[in-house]
């Protein structure tokens, strides 16, 4: 019986094979023999498999209170902040007398002088966290939007740091001054930076830019960022991102520079991605780095709008605004909720970040929102007076400031 059903099924299937035309004759003749011998196109390049990465939320307390080995303890106190702009790579051409050098002096360090910062910050128990994961937006008791303060769970004994990293978007004075010129996917599939050195020659390097010294820092001290969390990249958009020349521009647009920006568009969406797989986030410093203290409501919104649609449809949404040159809105965001800080509010932004004396946060009673400021390593403050009582507790300037490579310019202290 089995068997009958089996040349039943057999026969059928023939026929539906004839039907179909499937065992008919291919229609087309096959290729001349030399293009079957041609040699086939090569493949190409296998992509790097990444290496693994993983990100830890920090407001979850570990099963048990122990994560691999290290008691995790709740902390509320106050969480460090320190922002950086891109660092010297080449100080020689950084601090040659040249128009530019004064301002490099004061807003900069060296490679040299990171490097050393990073070093103590390690030494002294400090450890990053995301500025993502500080404040949360919940719902107070009266049912309105109001920002709170995550209690984070940290590695015993360690102090919370949030880093951030303005302006890095490679700007065309900085390519010329002793800067790195922009990120890359090495082959390896890890950021690396692009740039020329003091006689010309490519150098595709870790070691010469913020971004990659920290990821490489955190390759060998994985205990520096438990939760697996690097800097927020504080963008403008008026130059691009990234050392990617992805901005708009009113004057002499032309199909041509159309294509430049759309190749420019699609060359640096690996970049963010991998950036934002290894705990790097992305936050607005304006489209035009513009004051929000001085520029009237049109300009801000129009500012605005080409920042989301330029920058942020690139990095992906983000609730942290850095106010360009520290300038606060309104004339003033701690005592009052003006104008430009309620727009900025209704654009989703939650964390609005400027420049100080101290780490001083802020949540706002009267908008779901945080203002907070940052601390500054840089040469204005490795010369100050105020170096050891400001920057005391994350390193001796003494023993960070390169007088060799800098200008002869005063330090204030001892
Ligand atoms: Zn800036």
């Amino acid at each position: 019986m089995r068997r009958n059903l089996t040349a039943v099924a057999l026969v059928l299937l023939m026929i539906s094979l004839t039907l179909s035309g499937c065992g008919e004759k291919p229609a087309e003749t096959p290729p001349p023999p030399e293009e079957i011998t041609a040699p086939a196109e090569p493949l190409p390049p296998e992509e790097p498999e990444p290496e693994p990465y993983t990100i830890i939320d920090p407001t979850v307390m570990p099963e048990g209170g122990v994560r691999d080995g290290v008691t995790y303890v709740p902390s509320e106190g106050r969480v460090e902040h320190l922002f950086f702009h891109p660092v010297v790579a080449y100080p020689e051409l950084a601090f040659d007398g040249d128009r530019m050098e004064e301002g490099i002096d004061d807003y900069m360090v060296t490679v040299g002088e990171f490097n050393k910062i990073l070093n103590s910050l390690y030494e002294r128990d400090y450890i990053l966290v995301d500025i993502g994961d500080v404040w949360r937006e919940d719902i107070s008791e009266a049912g309105e939007p109001v920002m709170v303060r995550n209690t984070l769970y940290l590695p015993e004994g360690k102090k919370p740091l949030i880093f951030s990293y303005d302006d890095t978007n490679y700007y065309p004075y900085m390519l010329e001054n002793g800067f790195t010129y922009k990120l890359i996917l090495g082959e390896d599939g890890k950021i690396w930076s692009y740039g020329l050195d003091p006689a010309g020659n490519e150098v595709i390097s870790r070691d010469l830019d913020a971004i990659t010294i920290l990821d490489k820092f955190v390759e060998e001290h994985p205990d520096f960022s438990p939760f697996g969390a690097k800097a927020c990249l504080s963008l403008t958009g008026y130059e691009g991102i990234l050392g990617y020349r992805t901005q708009t521009d009113s004057e002499d647009w032309t199909p041509e520079r159309e294509a430049s920006r759309q190749r420019e568009i699609e060359a640096v969406k690996p970049i963010v991605a991998e950036l934002k797989r290894t705990g790097w986030t992305f936050g607005s410093h304006t489209w035009g780095h513009i004051r929000l203290g001085s520029n009237g409501m049109e300009k801000i919104r129009s500012d605005t709008e080409k920042w989301l649609n330029e920058v942020g449809s690139l990095v992906g949404p983000t609730t942290i605004l850095f106010y360009p040159h520290g300038e606060r809105p309104d004339g003033g965001d701690w005592k009052q909720t003006g104008e430009v800080f309620r727009y900025f509010q209704e654009k989703g932004f939650r964390v609005f970040c400027s420049v100080g004396t101290e780490s001083f946060s802020f949540i706002k009673k009267d908008i779901c929102a945080v203002i907070c400021d940052r601390l500054h390593p840089d040469g204005t403050t490795l010369r100050s007076k105020y170096a050891d009582k400001r920057y005391g507790q994350f390193y001796d300037a003494r023993e960070i400031i390169d007088l060799e490579s800098r200008p002869e310019r005063e330090v204030g202290w001892q």
